[in-house]
Order: C-alpha cells, then sequence, then structure tokens
C-alpha cells in the first residue's frame, strides 16, 4: 500500500509528524485520497456528467471497473486530486511538495505529444514512514548526543542575578564577572542536566534499535 493506512493514521508517533508537515488540511487530504469512496464518487460524476468528452469517457468507463487498491493507488494528476478529495488546488499543491521533500509522496512528469504540456502524475508513498520516522530520529539522537558531548566536555558558570549561564573559558576572559551586571559568577553544576540527556538518548536508542 502506497496510501495512508487507518493503522497509521492512529499511531501517534506518526499522526504528530504529519500533522506538523502537512497541517490539518493536508491531513484531511490524506484521509480523503486514501478513501475509496471519495474515489468512486469521483468516477460515477465523471461519468455522468454531459459534456464528458468521448475519449475521457472511455478512460473512467475503465476507471469504474478497476478494483477498489487499483483505484484508489493510481498515480493522478494534482487537478484530479483536488477533484477527488474537494480540497483546493494551491493546498493540494502545497501538501504534495512537502510530502515529496519529505520521501512521502513522489512524481512522474509526462509530456503531452501533440501540446506539449506537461502533466506530473502524482503517488503517495506512505509505505516510505517507518523509514522516514527513523531518519528523522537518528537526525534528533545526533544532535543530542552533540549537546551531551558539549555539556560533559565544558564546566559552566552562571549568574544567579540574570540567569545567563556560560562556559569556564567564557568567564575567564570577564574575570569571572557577569558580563551584563557585573556580579560575580558562580559554578553551574550541570550533572542533572547531562543525566537528563543520557537518559532521552538511550531512550532513543532503545527506540532506534526496535524501529
Ligand atoms: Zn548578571
Amino acid at each position: 500500500m502506497t496510501v495512508i493506512t487507518e493503522e497509521q493514521l492512529g499511531n501517534p508517533a506518526i499522526y504528530q509528524y504529519l500533522l506538523k508537515l502537512v497541517g490539518e488540511e493536508g491531513l484531511e487530504l490524506l484521509r480523503r485520497w486514501s478513501d475509496i469512496s471519495y474515489a468512486r464518487r469521483w468516477v460515477e460524476e465523471k461519468l455522468s456528467s454531459e459534456d464528458l468528452k468521448a475519449a475521457d469517457k472511455a478512460r473512467f468507463l475503465a476507471e469504474s471497473k478497476r478494483s477498489d487498491e487499483e483505484l484508489i493507488e493510481a498515480e493522478r494528476s494534482d487537478e484530479e486530486i483536488a477533484e477527488i478529495t474537494g480540497i483546493n488546488l494551491n493546498s493540494v499543491r502545497h501538501t504534495l511538495y512537502n510530502l515529496y521533500e519529505h520521501r512521502l509522496a513522489e512524481y512522474r512528469r509526462i509530456k503531452n505529444n501533440e501540446t506539449g504540456w506537461l502533466t506530473y502524475l502524482w503517488l503517495m508513498r506512505m509505505d516510505h514512514m517507518n523509514m522516514v520516522l527513523r531518519n528523522e530520529m537518528e537526525v534528533a539522537a545526533g544532535k543530542l548526543a552533540g549537546r551531551l558531548r558539549y555539556d560533559e566536555a565544558n564546566d559552566f558558570y552562571q549568574c544567579k542575578n540574570c540567569g545567563i549561564t556560560t562556559t569556564f573559558n567564557n568567564a575567564m576572559m570577564t574575570n569571572f564577572a557577569c558580563p551584563q551586571c557585573e556580579t560575580m559568577l558562580v559554578h553551574f553544576d550541570d550533572e542533572l542536566i547531562v543525566a537528563a540527556l543520557k537518559k532521552r538518548l538511550a531512550k532513543m536508542q532503545t527506540a532506534l534499535d526496535n524501529a
């Protein structure tokens, strides 16, 4: 399956990731695009429309005979996706490009030999979701590990007056006086922060190992 499944929509990690990526309207687009009733209604409306061209009629008759899975997993132009889902074309395009940038959609370009016009045919690639989430988590874990190395390698000093924290090297440059208010800096014990970072990193690594 390349469209989004009920199981994926019900997974809080996937849902939150998509919500952040494409927003409420984008999520609604994914839902409707993956819902066979929207595709069937679209085909029926086309076939019953009075100004359907002869060439299109043959095409939509063929569409109507496709299985649910074939119909829903078919490549579609952005305009068709907008028609099927009832979501406006600009939102559809915006969502498609966002998904494309994160490898959750892909397109094929087709040239009309008579008019020279290009059509982009899109496919959802929600089957890439686990790989995408795994990559995101690896990047986040890498950043966290960097932060941890920095915290472990440095000694920190803090101004109790304005709350700013600085490294030993920086504090030396101002003779341990706060650069803002000149209050004497005191040693800041970051043991708790380091412990919390370690715990979070270990959790992430366990999740990655099990993904
Ligand atoms: Zn200060």
